[in-house]
C-alpha cells in the first residue's frame, strides 16, 4: 500500500528462513509483524537459489527440500497474520520518536516500534558475467538460476528455439546441473565460477589456510570434469600461469 504510512509492532527486513521464523517468535510474544523483502516471494536463498535441494541440518528433519522448509515456516507464521511487502527493497531506515520509519523502493512507508534485520547477505539478484550485451540474451538463452529441475525442459525448449549455448552459475554448488545439462544437451556449456567462490578461496589463501594453486586447479578441474566446455572464472590469469609452468 504505497502512499500511506502503515503502523506495526515489528518490521522484519528479509523474508528468508530467519525472517519467517522471527514472525513466529514475535507472534508468540503478541507482536504484530510486517515483513519486507526485495524478492517477489518469501524464502530468501532457499526459494530463490535451491528450492529442490535437500537440507540435512534442520533439527527434527533428517532431510527436507528447501522449498518444503519455507512452506512449513510460512505455515508456522500464518496464525500470526504477518503482512508481507514483497518485491520491494528497503532503502531507508530512520529513527523517529518511539521507534523507526522504513521506506521501500516502491514507496511503502512503515512506522514500527522495532526492526529485525534478517537480511542474510543482503538483497541479491543476477550476478552478470562481464560479457558485452549479455542482457539481450537473458531469459532466452542465458539463465542465472536453475531453481527447478523442470528448468531443464525450458533449456531444451530454448535450444529448440535456437539458443546456441547455456551458462550455469554459480559453478561449484551447481556441478550437478552442469553434469545433468551435459548429459542432456549437445550445446556448449559455460560454468560461471562467481566472485563469491573466488573470494572464499582468496581469503583462505591469504590466511595461509590452503594452498591456493592446488585448491584452484582442483576446483577448475572438477568443473571441467562435470562437463563444462567453458569456465568463466576470476582465477583465469593465475590458472593459465600455473598450467603453463606445470
Ligand atoms: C546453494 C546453497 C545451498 C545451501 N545449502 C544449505 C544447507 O544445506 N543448509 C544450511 O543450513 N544452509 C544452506 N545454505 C545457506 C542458507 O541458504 C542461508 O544460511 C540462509 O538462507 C540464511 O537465511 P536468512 O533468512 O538469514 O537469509 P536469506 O535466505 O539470504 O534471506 C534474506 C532475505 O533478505 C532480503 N533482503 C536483504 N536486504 C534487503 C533489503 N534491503 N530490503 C528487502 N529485502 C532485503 C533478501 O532478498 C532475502 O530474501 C545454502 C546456501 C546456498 C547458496
Amino acid at each position: 500500500m504505497a502512499g500511506s504510512v502503515q503502523q506495526t509492532d515489528v518490521a522484519i527486513i528479509g523474508a528468508g528462513p530467519v525472517g519467517l521464523f522471527a514472525v513466529f517468535e514475535c507472534g508468540m510474544l503478541g507482536l504484530k509483524c510486517h515483513v519486507l523483502d526485495a524478492l517477489g516471494a518469501p524464502g530468501g536463498q532457499c526459494s530463490a537459489l535451491y528450492p529442490e535441494k535437500p537440507i540435512y541440518d534442520i533439527p527434527g528433519h533428517p532431510t527436507i527440500a528447501a522449498a518444503d522448509l519455507i512452506a512449513k515456516l510460512e505455515e508456522q507464521a500464518a496464525p500470526f497474520a504477518p503482512v508481507y511487502h514483497l518485491g520491494q527493497e528497503v532503502e531507508a531506515l530512520q529513527r523517529i520518536p518511539g521507534g523507526f520509519r522504513l521506506a521501500t523502493a516502491r514507496g511503502t512507508a512503515i512506522e514500527t516500534k522495532a526492526v529485525i534485520i534478517a537480511a542474510g547477505v543482503g538483497a541479491f539478484g543476477p550476478n552478470r558475467p562481464p560479457l558485452d550485451a549479455i542482457e539481450r540474451y537473458e531469459g532466452k538463452s542465458v539463465f542465472y538460476l536453475v531453481s527447478r529441475r523442470e528448468a531443464f525442459r525450458e533449456v531444451a525448449a530454448d535450444i529448440d528455439e535456437g539458443a546456441d549455448a547455456i551458462i550455469v552459475k554459480p559453478a561449484l554448488p551447481y556441478l550437478d546441473i552442469v553434469a545433468g545439462a551435459r548429459e542432456r544437451f549437445d550445446v556448449p556449456i559455460a560454468a560461471y565460477n562467481v566472485s563469491g567462490e573466488y573470494a572464499m578461496v582468496k581469503a583462505a589463501a591469504m590466511q595461509g589456510w590452503i594452498d591456493e594453486r592446488r585448491v584452484v586447479l582442483e576446483a577448475l578441474t572438477s568443473i571441467k570434469r562435470a562437463g563444462a566446455d567453458m569456465i568463466i572464472t576470476y582465477h583465469a590469469k593465475d590458472a593459465v600461469r600455473w598450467l603453463e609452468t606445470a
